[in-house]
């Protein structure tokens, strides 16, 4: 950390192109996902200081290898490139299916592990079969999964594609986002996670489309103005909660939707790279690779930047290492690739 923090006003949107920004912070979300990957489970200050990839011992995994969070996201990128736009919750549940049971997607050829409410839910919808009227599986989620103790960050930790692709329409960005968790995480602090989510990395692309350097302070009024359909995360995260200046101890990383985006939004505002905020997060333990690929896919957007830039907030040097020691890139960057053709 710099030993003066730089203030927010003057902590300035990285300038690139915006395929650019939209490739790369797909990268940087398994890039941070793959980092946190070993402390995941782990109680803070019992593990190792991490700033380099490890073995996952949670999984017997080699270095560099991405989770859940990442295979997740992917289907969901696949789910939007396919022609049915915005993808169908039937659609999205089919990947996520078939990622669960025959390993597409995933960093080692199977699924290694998948979220509790994640779990239940696609049960469901396999359990309804392909003829199934698809509106009443929904239905039946929802009516199964959507109490305030379902509230995971199962469907947060997937859905930044939602705004590297919808950005252009901030509206319909964050019903995409709500409807995209409703497919495993219909509990509504869940859906407004994702909305407020995506907004803010659609207020970026969308700064960096109109040519404007945008601020963090201006990131901030973003996330301050908007509405919060659910009380309790907008008591956390609104102007009056004063949640940047929250100590450490009082940053959780639990699974629980509303500790996953306060401490992954915490991270971003406190740090002032990409690595030196992947770092911060994943030493929080507990739930750290989903909370540092929250972290990823935003800070990966603010600060995404072409490999060759110099004096790049986000290709530093453990960074350029980190990308190197990745397991299936090349799966990670095809489908990022995807993502921007469509929007072309
Ligand atoms: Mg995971």
């Amino acid at each position: 950390m710099a030993t003066t923090p730089t203030p927010l006003s003057d902590q300035l949107l990285t300038f690139s192109p915006l395929s650019t920004k939209v490739q790369t912070s797909l990268l940087a979300l398994a890039l941070s996902d793959a980092l946190g990957g070993p402390a995941e489970f782990k109680p803070r200050g019992t593990f190792p200081h991490i700033s380099t990839m490890q073995p996952n011992r949670n999984f017997n995994l080699p270095p560099g290898t991405w989770t859940d969070d990442t295979s997740m996201t992917l289907c969901l990128a696949r789910a939007i490139t396919s022609p049915s736009k915005p993808p169908i919750p039937a659609d999205q549940a089919k990947l996520y299916l078939k990622w669960y049971r025959a390993g597409y997607l995933s960093a080692i050829g199977h699924c290694f592990d998948i979220g509790a409410t994640t779990r239940a839910a696609l049960h469901i919808w396999e359990g309804a079969g392909k003829k199934a009227d698809m509106a009443a599986v929904q239905q039946q989620v929802r009516e199964k999964l959507g109490g305030r103790f379902q509230a995971g960050n199962g469907s947060l930790m997937r859905v930044l594609p939602v705004g590297l692709v919808y950005w252009r329409d901030l509206t319909v960005a964050m019903e995409v986002a709500r409807a995209t968790s409703e497919v495993t995480h219909p509990a509504g602090m869940c859906r407004d996670a994702c909305a407020v989510y995506t907004l803010l990395v659609g207020s970026i692309l969308g700064a960096v489309a109109r040519g404007e350097r945008m601020s963090k302070a201006q990131l901030l009024e973003v996330l301050y103005g908007y509405e919060f359909q659910d009380e309790e995360l907008g008591a956390v995260l609104g102007r009056e909660s004063g949640f940047l200046e929250l100590p450490v101890e009082s940053v959780k990383t639990s699974g629980y939707v509303l500790h996953t985006l306060e401490a992954a939004l915490w991270v971003f505002f406190q740090t002032e790279s990409f690595e030196e905020g992947v770092v911060r997060v994943v030493n929080l333990g507990d739930d750290a690779d989903t909370v540092a690929a929250v972290y990823g896919g935003l800070a990966g957007v603010w600060y995404a930047d072409e490999l060759e830039a110099e004096g790049s907030l986000f290709w530093t040097e453990g960074v350029r290492r980190w990308r190197e020691e990745l397991v299936q890139r090349k799966v990670v960057e095809d489908v990022a690739k995807a993502l921007w053709e469509i929007q072309k």
